[in-house]
């Protein structure tokens, strides 16, 4: 596996997803539509290969807990529509916003928290000086404004990059550093223009688009909740949302499953489905879509224990990434600021993501997955919004607490209440993101495949492939019977066209961990050449051991 993400061109990924079938822009035909993709044939097999990793390590065979006993999670699968109150219950219709600013002579529209300004000014000394008053006290308009992700020019995206704020806080003061920069006879930096500084200065800010001043609306909050409307009249009694998040159909099923499936606390319910966010900005391939899936699980638990499994959670959710190719530093796990914290989890408690240095986030880190402390957040929202009683009773608790002679109070305490959940949330799309920039890599020095996908042969969706050297000679028929016999195990391709070259190119760019060979040696001698796609080695062995030989390979 590749031990870095740096240096891996987006768009040359983005070509070879759509040249090998594995993403394409959604209704590409006429001319596509921003933030959403359709998967094709491969794309498929590895999202449905993620998923399935995620379902059988997470709910058919879950991790052990702290204390080395199995755990127990238990899947739903809830409707995407859910009651309208639900939302409001949820803090999504009040809560769920980003702030926008639109463009009035272009239309364009982008978040306020994405605008960045450059400032010019005639020497460095004055460039750091200006940089720092306009942090500290002065603000003065920038000469331009860019937004984070709409930029053409090289410097512009190299200080977006920078000014994620949701960089690191170490990486975030080196880029502050790095910033000021030298244009011949002019410095320049950039600084992101804070909201406020924006509804203030409204006036005197060009518009990244334009670069006219005048053209900015004042930032407005913007629901990211797709709405639509239930029935024939479409008025606000017939209103409701596309889920934004699968959890709140957990949390709805939480008494369903309690109720039906003897489960005892600490328990966990998981669901893997589509979520929708009319996100403003939809951007870096499938990382920020409209329409993605997420795999989350809420972990029920007593107050009291909530924070031992939140560390429980960060440590099983981050291992869990490495074990379906994830390598090495790409990998980091980050504590959220307080300004950062999602609606549910501002009473103190904490989020931390599980983040993948993305080839258009480097040397800087994106989410992969939030861990979140949501407390009893959630199901005392709906409590108190249904009217339904959401409280555990734990009536071993009880026995034990008047065998053990507390009172009335602490045996209360123990047995009787709202469960604190602690919520990994992970992006099954941003899952397949992470794990196509992980395995793409460029080969310059391989004749025939400039890229090689070194998927983990737990997320190859091919694991092998049959190649009769030529379309005669009893060939075609020998592959086609070992085909025949690896394709009850395994996904494999039979492939008879083309020289063997451009199949083993096919291949590699497929992510395909092996391939076998039947040439006319095969016919006098049963072997067959094996072909590993990482290194490109060859070797011989007997057509009969080609199944065993995959499966030690591979081991899957
Ligand atoms: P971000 O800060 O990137 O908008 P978030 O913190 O709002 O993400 P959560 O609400 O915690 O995200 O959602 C859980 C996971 O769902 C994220 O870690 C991410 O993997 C995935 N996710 C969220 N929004 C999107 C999106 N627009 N496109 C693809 N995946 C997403």
């Amino acid at each position: 596996m590749t031990e870095t993400t740096l240096n891996k061109s987006m768009d040359e990924l983005v070509a070879l997803c759509k040249r090998r079938g594995f993403i394409f822009p959604a209704s590409e035909i006429y001319g596509g539509i921003n933030g959403f993709w359709d998967y094709g044939p491969l794309g498929t097999e590895l999202k449905n290969n993620l998923r399935d990793a995620w379902w059988n390590d997470m709910v058919k065979s879950p991790p052990a807990g702290p204390d080395g006993e199995p755990i127990s999670i238990l899947g739903v699968d809830s409707s995407i529509i859910q009651h309208p109150r639900v939302w409001e219950a949820s803090g999504h219709v009040a809560g769920f916003n980003d702030p926008m600013v639109d463009d009035m002579e272009t239309k364009k529209r982008f978040r306020a928290d994405h605008l960045f300004g450059l400032w010019i000014c005639d020497t460095e000394q004055e460039a750091l000086a200006t940089r720092k008053s306009i942090r500290d006290v002065n603000f003065t308009p920038p000469m331009r404004t860019a937004v984070a992700s709409t930029s053409g020019e090289a410097w512009i995206s190299f200080v977006s990059m920078k000014f994620d704020k949701k960089r690191r806080q170490a990486e975030w003061n080196e880029a502050k550093k790095l910033i000021v920069f030298d244009r011949g006879s002019s410095y320049g930096f950039v600084v992101q223009i804070t909201e406020q500084q924006l509804s203030q200065y409204l006036s005197e800010i060009p518009s990244p688009f334009s670069q006219e001043k005048g053209d900015l609306t004042p930032p407005r909050m913007f629901n990211l909740m797709f709405e639509t409307y239930i029935g024939a009249i479409r008025d606000d009694d017939a209103k409701s949302y596309l889920r934004p998040e699968t959890a709140q159909g957990i949390f709805l099923n939480y008494k369903n499953v309690l109720d039906t499936m003897r489960v005892k606390m600490p328990f966990g319910i998981a669901q893997i489905g589509k979520a929708f966010r009319n996100e403003v900005t939809p951007r870096n391939f499938i990382f920020r879509s409209r329409e993605f899936e997420q795999m989350e699980i809420e972990w029920f638990c007593h107050p009291d224990e909530a924070k031992q499994w939140y560390d429980y959670w960060c440590e099983v959710r981050k291992n869990w990434w490495f074990s379906v190719g994830l390598t090495g530093d790409n990998i980091q796990m980050r504590e959220h600021e307080n300004d950062e914290l999602a609606h549910y989890a501002k009473q103190g408690c904490g989020c931390f993501d599980v983040e993948y240095r993305f080839p258009f986030t480097a040397p800087g880190y994106g989410e992969l997955e939030g861990v979140a402390d949501r407390t009893d957040y959630d199901l005392k929202q709906h409590q108190e919004h249904s009217g339904a009683k959401l409280e555990y009773f734990d009536q071993e608790a009880q026995v034990k607490g008047k065998e053990e002679g507390l009172d009335k109070d602490e045996i209360n305490k123990r047995s009787r209440y709202l469960p604190h959940v602690i919520e990994p949330s992970a992006g099954l799309s941003r899952g397949v993101l992470a794990v196509l920039c992980e395995a793409f890599t460029p080969t310059p020095e391989r004749k025939g495949s400039k890229f090689v996908m070194n998927f983990h042969p737990r997320m190859a969706p091919i694991k092998a492939a049959v190649f009769p050297l030529v379309n005669k000679d009893g060939m075609p028929e020998a592959g086609r019977k070992l085909y025949d016999k690896l394709r009850t195990k395994y996904a494999v391709q039979f492939d008879v066209k083309q020289s063997i070259g451009k199949r083993y190119a096919r291949m590699d760019e497929a992510g395909t961990p092996y391939c076998f060979t039947i040439d006319s040696d095969t016919l006098s001698d049963q072997t067959v050449t094996w072909r590993e796609r990482d290194t490109a080695e060859q070797g011989r062995i007997n057509i009969e051991q080609v199944g065993q030989f995959l499966a030690d390979k591979i081991g899957v």
